[in-house]
């Protein structure tokens, strides 16, 4: 995933498959791109990266193959991969499956 200094760890652990895609996809646009930050920021994925010299045209789609993994990461629940919706919890917005959010709302009941 290039050498930006981020790394899978801020990212929950249910994105890894989409991320490892996303990746997949990027590389395959550009084999040199740099990722310099991923994270969840209000339940979706927050990804930045830089391309090298691309074209307009692989620019923009380097562009929209991130985007189309934020709007994804939505509806992906961050612990299980399972198919999520956002809830907010404890002032915090989660992308869960109802499983998880009821998991995750009864941890922070107690
Ligand atoms: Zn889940």
């Amino acid at each position: 995933m290039g050498e930006g200094g981020a790394s899978l760890a801020e990212v929950p652990v249910g994105w890894h498959p989409l991320l490892r895609r996303l990746d997949e996809q990027l590389s395959m646009i550009d084999p040199a791109y740099v990722v310099f930050r991923v994270t969840s920021t209000f339940g979706a994925l927050e990804f930045a990266a830089r391309a090298a010299a691309l074209d307009r045209a692989e620019r923009s789609r380097f562009g929209s193959v991130i985007e189309d993994a934020a709007w994804e990461s939505i509806t992906v629940c961050e612990v299980c991969g399972g198919e999520a919706r956002q809830y907010v919890i404890r002032l915090r917005v989660w992308t869960v499956c109802a499983g998880h959010a009821h998991e995750i709302a009864g941890t922070a009941a107690n």
